[in-house]
């Protein structure tokens, strides 16, 4: 997006459980960017339409929630966390990180959860087949998506000095 906002606006994504939002939340606590985690907020604004049983999840009501969104991402410096991609304008975003886990780790991560049956097993499936990466990859420019391994804490540590580091060069290249 070429506005003159201060601060980039940055999509964290990958399969659920692969630490999205503890990235977030860690990023959002070492720098001045405002952490938007996309299915609280679509709760919390009444951006879900009905219960889909067979997923066991709720179907978002896309518009309204980008409605919402909308001018908080023009404003800039918004980490977005969701497990999706491919609905959001592709202009909202300076860079996006695919967060990927070992399957063992993110079994193990999904089950302490409470996951089971269908859905433990459509989760892992997702990472399995880079579903949410190659979504990343049509929805936005090749060169704005990058992958992140992030089985350990020492893998989150170092995932977040990279984000940091690309968004103080972001901030030298666009002032
Ligand atoms: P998501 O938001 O992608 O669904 P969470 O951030 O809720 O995933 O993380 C799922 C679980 O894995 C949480 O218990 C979190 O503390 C843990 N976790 C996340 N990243 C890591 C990591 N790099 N190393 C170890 N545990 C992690
Ligand atoms: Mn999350």
């Amino acid at each position: 997006m070429t506005t003159n906002k201060k601060d980039p606006n940055i999509l964290i994504t990958g399969t659920p459980g692969v630490g999205k939002s503890e990235l977030s939340r860690l990023l959002s606590e070492r720098t001045n960017l405002i952490w938007l985690d996309v299915s609280k907020l679509a709760v919390d604004n009444k951006c879900l339409e009905s219960y889909d049983q067979n997923y066991q999840c709720q179907i978002l009501n896309e518009d309204k929630l980008l409605d919402l969104m909308e001018p908080m991402m023009c404003e800039g410096g918004k980490i977005v966390d969701y497990h999706g991609v491919d609905f959001f304008p592709e202009r909202w975003f300076d860079i996006v990180f695919v967060l990927r886990t070992n399957n063992t780790i993110l079994y193990d991560r999904l089950d302490s959860r409470g996951y089971t049956g269908k859905k433990l097993e459509d989760n892992i499936d997702c990472e399995i087949f880079q579903t949410i990466l190659e979504e990343a990859k049509e929805s936005y420019k090749e060169e704005i998506v990058y992958e992140l391994q992030n089985d350990t804490l020492e893998q989150i540590n170092d995932n977040i000095n990279r984000i940091c580091e690309w968004i103080e060069q972001w901030k030298i290249d666009n002032q």
